[in-house]
């Protein structure tokens, strides 16, 4: 396995890679790997012949105040994990390489980052498309993967990469989750024990409006009443919201329509830690 800092040198070994025939897969992160992170290795292993993982935690997507300077670096065992999962190459920039002292340009994200994360995090989605579209640009993939764990980003990632005509396939993959159904998340390092129990109350409130949206006539705004009460009566959730989009635009509530799909999302502060979840369902 290649680790380069360089994006030139990426640059080189990606197109030598294209040169042979080779299909290159991407996944972008920012390290403290964990099973999620390993699945998108993984999924690109399987459908792609060259694969690139970026670590860089970007300080663009941080806003102040948030936790960019202590967030988890652990870029050993990061590698390991790489080359458990048969990443080929792994690309650990210094953030001069992605932002030099004299860069101007950036990419702004439309209307499908005005809500949700958009609301709470003003300016965060600016930051990760920014970054995706350097990274893109230095490791030229045919596909990059990510991880429908951040739902908003990767909608928002498939409407840069059609306006930009970016030539990248968005996969996105499944949420991987703890035994008690947490989704898997490189902050949940941050819970307490007690933060970490009332932490399983984000996949219980989603699995009940799955379940509500599948088994009860009851109406989106109803069933977000229902996620919210939920969240709360644990005590320890602040929840930021809880809502049923559609899954295309976000837009919400959604009208119930026999078959119609929408997706649950959450927000909640546990403590000085900022959780998100989110499923899709299904109305009866
Ligand atoms: P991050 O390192 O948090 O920026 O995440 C990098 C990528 O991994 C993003 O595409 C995330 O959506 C994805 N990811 C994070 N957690 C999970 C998870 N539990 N399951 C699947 N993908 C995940």
């Amino acid at each position: 396995m290649i680790v380069e800092d360089l994006p030139e040198q990426v640059r080189q070994h990606v197109r030598e890679a294209r040169r042979k025939g080779l299909r290159v897969g991407c996944v972008p992160t920012m390290g403290a790997l964990h099973q999620g992170h390993s699945s998108l290795i993984e999924r690109a292993r399987e459908e792609c012949d060259f694969v690139v993982t970026t670590i860089f935690v970007n300080p663009t997507q941080f806003l102040p105040g948030e936790d960019y300077t202590r967030y988890p670096r652990t870029l050993e065992s990061d590698l390991r994990c790489c080359a458990d999962t048969g990443a080929d190459l792994v690309f650990t920039p210094q953030t001069d390489h992605m932002y030099p002292d004299n860069a101007q340009t950036t990419v702004q994200p439309g209307k499908l980052a005005e809500v949700l994360e958009g609301v709470i995090r003003p300016g965060h989605f600016a930051g990760v498309t920014t970054i995706v579209a350097k990274l893109f640009a230095v490791t030229e993939p045919d596909a990059a993967y990510f991880g429908q764990k951040d739902f908003q980003q990767q909608l928002i990632i498939r409407q840069m990469v059609r306006d930009l005509k970016l030539p990248v396939e968005i996969v996105t993959c499944p949420i991987v989750r703890e035994l008690d159904g947490l989704a898997m998340s490189s902050r949940n390092r941050y819970l307490s024990a007690g933060e970490r129990s009332a932490a399983v109350e984000l996949s219980r409130a989603l699995a009940e409006a799955s379940r509500l949206a599948a088994e009860s006539t009851l109406d989106s705004l109803q069933i977000s009443e229902r996620m919210w009460s939920l969240l709360q009566s644990s005590g320890q959730l602040e929840v930021q919201y809880a809502v049923l989009a559609d899954p295309e635009t976000l837009e919400h509530p959604v009208q119930r329509t026999s078959g119609g799909r929408a997706v649950a999302l959450i927000a909640a502060r546990l403590g000085t830690t900022r959780l998100i979840d989110n499923e899709l369902l299904r109305f009866s």
